[in-house]
């Protein structure tokens, strides 16, 4: 495909989208029902098809039984631990062998021109992005991820929150499967917001924003406490009435879906002229300049309420500049007095 019929690329050779992103579309036009027809494909395929497919696979064939989850062991944690590990090896390294590896479509669609394996450094171990960021994947991201699951199967197994069945509550737990994407947005934010509160950042987040060029494994590369929080989203399920399986999909849509934001394109092609959407554009440009997008993609567009919104259009890029400004001067007074 030619990205350049789709956006522009600069001296450097980092591709931007002509497209800005929206939020999405009903906090405008709350009645336009074609809109609302495109707007729900979009929202469930194909992306939480695949997240909803996946927790079925585990569902199905993966957990261990509720009567071994009644009781916390090591044996049954690192079965799921090794799970997971599996099942992100399969997705990220997939992802990572076709456009990192092999680079099947080069740069085309890539924000930036350079790939990590090109941009050896000191933050990282090994000054190596992606060895760095693979360890940490395993060590802190899937390791946190599967307490966190560990736990809540546990809840659920010992009967100690709500477990609501589908064929007595069929209304609102559909309901709630639907909110799910709406609690993980606002969820993020709240974590990710306050994570770049300057103490905390130092001491947490900023293992994650090491890659200002983020790839796919620098998706789950966080501290372990930002992951524990990160995919603490799952404790929704614990206080609002739900059920294991809807759990269980939004923990996977943290864990799984995390890689959206890292692709690093915007596009992933996947034949002559079919492509996959990566929706990375807005958290890719958070790690671009930290004090932007904190949250996902517009769904509930708190960065918009809150005037940290950046779409990568110039007017957001003068915003973001006033606001850095103004804390510069804010800074400099205070230095002053
Ligand atoms: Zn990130
Ligand atoms: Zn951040």
């Amino acid at each position: 495909m030619d990205d350049l019929q789709y956006g522009t690329r600069n001296k450097r050779g980092d591709w931007a989208p002509n497209a800005h992103p929206q939020i999405a579309f009903f906090w405008n036009n709350p009645l336009d029902l074609t809109k609302w027809v495109k707007f729900l494909v979009a929202y469930v395929w194909p992306w939480n098809v695949f997240h909803m497919a996946v927790t079925l696979l585990y569902w199905r064939y993966l957990l261990p039984d509720w009567e071994t989850m009644k009781t916390l062991s090591w044996g049954w944690a690192l079965w799921l631990y090794a799970v997971n590990g599996v099942g992100i090896f399969l997705m990220y390294g997939a992802i990572e062998f076709f456009y990192y590896w092999k680079r099947r479509q080069g740069t085309r669609f890539k924000f930036n021109g350079k790939f990590p394996s090109e941009q050896p450094s000191d933050v990282f171990w090994f000054k190596s992005q992606n060895i760095d960021n693979f360890l940490k994947s395993y060590l802190y991201g899937i390791m946190m991820w599967t307490l966190v699951e560990v736990l809540m199967l546990w809840c659920f197994a010992n009967h100690y929150v709500y477990w609501l069945n589908w064929s007595e509550h069929p209304y609102w737990l559909t309901f709630l499967l639907f909110m799910t994407p709406v609690i993980h947005e606002v969820n993020f934010f709240v974590i990710h917001r306050t994570i770049h509160i300057p103490i905390l950042y130092k001491w947490i987040h900023s293992v994650h924003h090491n890659s200002v060029n983020p790839s796919p494994w620098s998706s789950l590369s966080m501290h372990p406490v930002e992951t524990f929080l990160y995919h603490g989203v799952v404790w929704w399920h614990l206080i609002l009435p739900s059920n294991p399986l809807i759990a269980l999909f939004q923990l996977h849509m943290a864990g799984y879906g995390a890689i959206n934001g890292h692709i690093g394109f915007d596009k992933l092609e996947l034949t002559e002229d079919t492509a996959l959407e990566s929706h990375a554009y807005l958290h890719y440009l958070h790690h671009k300049y930290f004090e932007v997008n904190y949250g996902g993609d517009g769904l509930v567009p708190l960065d918009k309420w809150l005037g940290t919104w950046h779409d990568g259009s110039k007017e957001a890029q003068a915003l973001m500049d006033a606001r850095y400004a103004r804390k510069v001067a804010k800074l400099n007074a205070s230095k002053n007095s």
